[in-house]
């Protein structure tokens, strides 16, 4: 977890992206984003980076009204991205959505282990049993429902959380009581966006030109190309499945198609779609 909350620079070289959201993840103070016409410390949107004064002040005078809880994960992403990047990728555009909507909306703490037995013979992954994760996630929005929140999105950045949360959201808005709703932030893509901006026509996928083109819009430091040389390293990957290694080699083909731009894209589109989503929540009550 330290290296999402060690984060000084998500955005290192913005250009067409809107100021709001060249934010800061988890850097208490070092940049401010505009949310309207005022200049907002993107820490303000971070639950771990604010005070209990902070948070009771804007949740019981009535300004927080919606609270983003991130789902991702710490798994291998070939042999050229950083393994954390579903929890960093969720995490932007959580607290850039966060932002558009100051100070009606806050980013919780991530849930940074995600179910991913299906990467556990690729070496460095860690993966939650389904029931464990379940339980992080929902202990999680409880302790929220308990001071107080009454909308609760759970925001995801790993494709093995998925059917697990779909199938378990109901019961979490049953059992607590509030408004529980959950999505995977590329929810946002349309089949038009995917073949507008992906020229492999696949998004999310797996470390291959989708992620990698957010990595480098985002995060560029979390992409280590250097030394990397797919073919010397297969004989030591050791994939038990052959169909999935034909197709991670296919990935790490695509993920030569990244580019900043189609990643500057890609990410207005979903900070745009779920702060959307925010607004819905609020207006449902
Ligand atoms: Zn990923």
């Amino acid at each position: 977890m330290s290296l999402l909350l060690n984060r000084r620079v998500l955005f290192s070289s913005i250009g067409s992206l809107p100021v709001a959201q060249r934010a800061v993840a988890g850097a208490p103070g070092a940049s401010v984003s505009p949310a309207g016409n005022a200049y907002i410390d993107s820490r303000k949107v971070l639950l771990w980076e604010s005070t209990r004064k902070e948070f009771r002040e804007s949740l019981e005078g009535g300004a927080l009204k919606v609270l983003i809880v991130p789902t991702g994960s710490t798994e291998q992403h070939n042999e050229h991205l950083a393994m954390i990047h579903d929890t960093a990728s969720v995490m932007l555009v959580a607290q850039c959505a966060a932002l558009q909507l100051y100070p009606q909306a806050m980013v919780a703490t991530p849930v940074s282990v995600g179910i991913s037995p299906h990467w556990m013979d690729r070496k460095g992954t860690l993966s939650l049993r389904e029931e464990t994760f379940l339980a992080v996630v929902y202990d999680t929005c409880e302790s929220l429902a308990t001071h107080g929140v009454k909308r609760i999105l759970i925001l995801n950045g790993h494709g093995g959380n998925v059917a697990p949360l779909q199938k378990k959201v109901g019961e979490f808005r049953e059992k607590l009581g509030i408004n529980v709703r959950f999505n995977s932030y590329w929810d946002a893509y349309s089949p038009d966006d995917v073949k507008k901006y992906m020229e492999s026509g696949v998004a999310p996928g797996h470390a291959a030109e989708f992620e990698t083109s957010f990595a480098m819009a985002a995060f560029p430091e979390r992409i280590h190309w250097e030394g990397v040389d797919y073919e010397k390293a297969k004989p030591h990957l050791h994939i038990k499945d052959p169909a999935s290694a034909r197709q991670e080699e296919q990935f790490y083909k695509e993920a030569k198609l990244a580019s900043t731009a189609k990643g500057e894209a890609m990410i207005g589109i979903a900070v745009n779609w779920v702060a959307e989503r925010l607004r819905q929540m609020i207006a449902e009550g």
